[in-house]
Formats: structure tokens, C-alpha cells, sequence
């Protein structure tokens, strides 16, 4: 029995309608250019929170999750009223799914639920564990309620749910890449018109794995760090006269240093760059395969550290130590200011690297990093 169904039983008799699950996520390259409506290319990890459902009599929506003690219920004739009266906590994440799924599926037919939820996504380690239990909840009420919605609307109802009902004001690559994986690929989405392509990582083939590196460091500033980058990329496109920096080209970068200043010029340099880089490893990844896009990796590193300022040196430790230990390509991964960096190795050199960056710590005399590979998995599915 899974650990979903388990924790199922201890809620109800009922027989279990289903289970399913979504993955969390990495991201390889692309950073900060999502609210940019650029490109990103992130891939499912095998890591995945699920979810087992059961019918009940009533309208009454019964919620547990291995994370915490004890079950919480909402009716669903309140369930409007409990969204806008806010302090669920984490059951914000699974009650707005539901909220937001009905909103968007006007033709479901809403009932009460048990429902039980596990997960070996690491939480707060950049794996969007968050995206995981919406993408998890999503499937399994948009099968049980008949929403009949299609993977990229389940991805638009998980988003809604953290924009509106959790009030985390992200993006919709998480939600995408957890609902779109496939095993050795990687989704490739144009965050302005939400098209996605599967593009092959050949990772399993070339015998290479990405470790993730997490420094475990948090920084206070790291909000208004990201509000800063964000209002700085605004005010760029606005210099430029474009709608977003997604429309800009290399070829207009010495335009952008006549009008803008130096910070803002760099800023919108990363952003700029970045997309390139998104688009040359798509190709690179297509025409020589995954021990080509080294370099890629390692430019996007120094583009966030030098230009966008949103490295610490701890990321730039362990992206140069994995380097320096055989890693064919590294770069910090997710907002900045802390959080995990990810590093291409050949498989066999896993335990070797992951050695040398806690060495590497240690000599800095900084907190001991969590290191562990993660596999390009398959996407949010119907697991029983
Ligand atoms: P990340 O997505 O990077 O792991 P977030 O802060 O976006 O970090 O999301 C983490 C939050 O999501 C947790 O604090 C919790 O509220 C919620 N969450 C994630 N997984 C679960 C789970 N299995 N059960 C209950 N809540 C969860
Ligand atoms: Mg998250």
C-alpha cells in the first residue's frame, strides 16, 4: 500500500477512488526570465508528493498531509469564504486548487473528498514542493470532479492557487514543468505565449546526472532583493520602448548602454543574455547532446553573479568548486540570494564533486551544504 493510501485509511473506511501524483522541479537554465516573458527549461524531478482520494456523502472537504498533525475540513459551500479569510497555511495549497479548479471548470461537478497527502519533495530547497501538492490535488479532483481541464490548465489552476489563495506572487514555470515532465527531457516554455516543447536532455544515455547543491542559506533581503530586480527589468523594457525584455535581442544591448544606466543596463543584460542562453542550449541539446551545454551553464552563472547581482559566495563556491572537480557544467539555480546550485557531472563523479564542495564549505568555514542527484522524471500522472 502507498504511504498516501495509508494515510488514507486513517481518515476513512471508504475504499480509495484513487491515488495521483506531480513531481517538483529544477530548473537548467532560464533565470529570472519568466516574469520577463522570456524562456525557461525546467525538467520534473523523480521526487513527488501524492495524493489519495476518497468519496464521501456530505459536501464537506477533509484534508491531511503527512506534513502536519490532524485533518483539516472545509465545507465547500464555505470554501470561498475560507480562501478569502486566509490563514490555512498549508492547506492553502491543496483548498485553493480546489477553489481555483472550480472557478475554472465551470462544467465540474464539485463533491466532498477525503484526502491524503505525502510527499518526498524537500520543501524550501528550490524543488517546488509547492508545485508538486497543487499539481498533485489538481489531477486528482479534476478526474473525480469531471473538470475534463488539460494539463496546461491544471498548470493555470495551480498557479491561481498560490498567486491568489496562498498570495505567493510567482510565475507558472513550476507548475508547467511539474505537469508536462517526461523522463530524460526537459520543458522548454515560452512564458509569453505558454507554448512548450519537450526537448531530450540525453542524460540517462550519456551516463551524466545533475547534482543539486544547497547551500541551505536563506537571506532576509532575498524579497526585497527579487522586487528590486523586477521593478529594475520594468523600468528597463519602459526605456526601451518594449512590452516586456523578452523583446529585445542581443543586437539591441548597445542601444540599451546609450539609454540606461550602468545598474539597469546590466540588469537588463542578464535578462537579455539569459534568453539566449535558453535558446542556444534548446538547440545545443537537439544538434551535440548534454556534454555541450557546459558552457551555457557556466555563462548564465556568471551573467546572475556579475550583471543581475543575486549570487552569495556561497553559490559561487560551489559552482566553482564543482567545476573545478570534473563538473561539466554549474550554475546557481532559482530566485537568488541563496538557495541551491545545480552541477552537470558525469555519473561516476557524483560522490567526488558533492566531497569536494562539502570540503570546500568546510575550508570557508560556512554551514554544510546538502548535496543530492536528481533524475529527469515523468510529469503529474494517475497513480492507482
Ligand atoms: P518550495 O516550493 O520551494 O519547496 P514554497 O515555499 O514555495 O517552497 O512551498 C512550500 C510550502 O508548500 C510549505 O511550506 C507548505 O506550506 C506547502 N507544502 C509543500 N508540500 C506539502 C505537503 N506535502 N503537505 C502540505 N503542505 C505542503
Ligand atoms: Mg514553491
Amino acid at each position: 500500500m502507498s504511504a498516501a493510501s495509508e494515510l488514507l485509511a486513517t481518515l476513512t473506511d471508504r475504499v480509495a477512488e484513487g491515488e495521483w501524483s506531480a513531481p517538483g522541479r529544477v530548473n537548467l537554465i532560464g533565470e529570472h526570465t519568466d516574469y520577463n516573458e522570456g524562456f525557461v527549461l525546467p525538467f520534473a524531478i523523480a521526487e513527488r508528493t501524492a495524493a489519495a482520494v476518497a468519496l464521501r456523502d456530505d459536501d464537506v472537504l477533509r484534508i491531511s498531509s503527512s506534513f502536519s498533525e490532524g485533518a483539516v475540513e472545509v465545507p465547500l459551500a464555505a470554501l470561498d469564504d475560507a480562501i478569502s479569510a486566509g490563514g490555512l497555511d498549508w492547506a492553502a495549497y491543496p483548498l485553493g486548487v480546489a477553489w481555483a479548479l472550480r472557478r475554472a471548470a465551470p462544467d465540474a461537478a464539485p463533491r466532498g473528498l477525503d484526502v491524503a497527502i505525502t510527499s518526498n519533495v524537500p520543501v524550501g530547497a528550490g524543488l517546488s514542493s509547492s508545485a508538486a501538492i497543487e499539481g498533485a490535488v489538481a489531477s486528482a479532483l479534476n478526474d473525480v470532479w469531471g473538470a475534463g481541464l488539460d494539463r496546461v490548465a491544471l498548470a493555470r489552476v495551480g498557479r491561481i492557487a498560490e498567486n491568489e489563495a496562498v498570495g505567493a506572487p510567482t510565475g507558472i514555470m513550476d507548475q508547467m514543468a511539474s505537469m508536462l515532465g517526461r523522463a530524460d527531457a526537459a520543458t522548454f516554455l515560452d512564458c509569453r505565449t505558454l507554448q512548450t516543447q519537450e526537448v531530450d536532455l540525453g542524460f540517462a544515455r550519456e551516463g551524466l546526472e545533475i547534482l543539486v547543491i544547497d547551500t541551505l542559506v536563506s537571506h532576509a533581503h532575498s524579497t526585497g532583493g527579487y522586487a528590486e530586480r523586477r521593478a529594475a527589468c520594468e523600468a528597463g523594457a519602459r526605456a526601451m520602448g518594449v512590452l516586456a525584455l523578452r523583446d529585445l535581442a542581443e543586437s539591441d544591448l548597445p542601444r540599451a548602454r546609450e539609454l540606461l544606466d550602468d545598474v539597469t543596463y546590466r540588469r537588463v543584460r542578464h535578462i537579455v543574455t539569459e534568453n539566449q542562453r535558453v535558446l542556444d542550449t534548446v538547440a545545443t541539446l537537439r544538434d551535440a547532446g548534454p556534454r555541450a551545454i557546459g558552457e551555457l551553464l557556466v555563462a548564465s552563472h556568471a551573467s546572475m553573479r556579475d550583471d543581475f547581482e543575486i549570487s552569495v559566495p556561497e553559490l559561487d563556491l560551489a559552482v566553482d568548486t564543482a567545476l573545478a572537480n570534473g563538473a561539466i557544467g554549474a550554475r546557481m539555480t532559482g530566485g537568488g540570494f541563496g538557495g541551491a546550485a545545480i552541477a552537470l557531472v558525469q555519473g561516476d563523479r557524483l560522490e567526488a564533486v558533492a566531497s569536494a564542495v562539502g570540503e570546500a564549505f568546510a575550508a570557508g568555514r560556512y554551514r554544510a551544504p546538502r548535496t543530492f542527484p536528481v533524475l529527469p522524471s515523468v510529469g503529474a500522472r494517475r497513480d492507482a
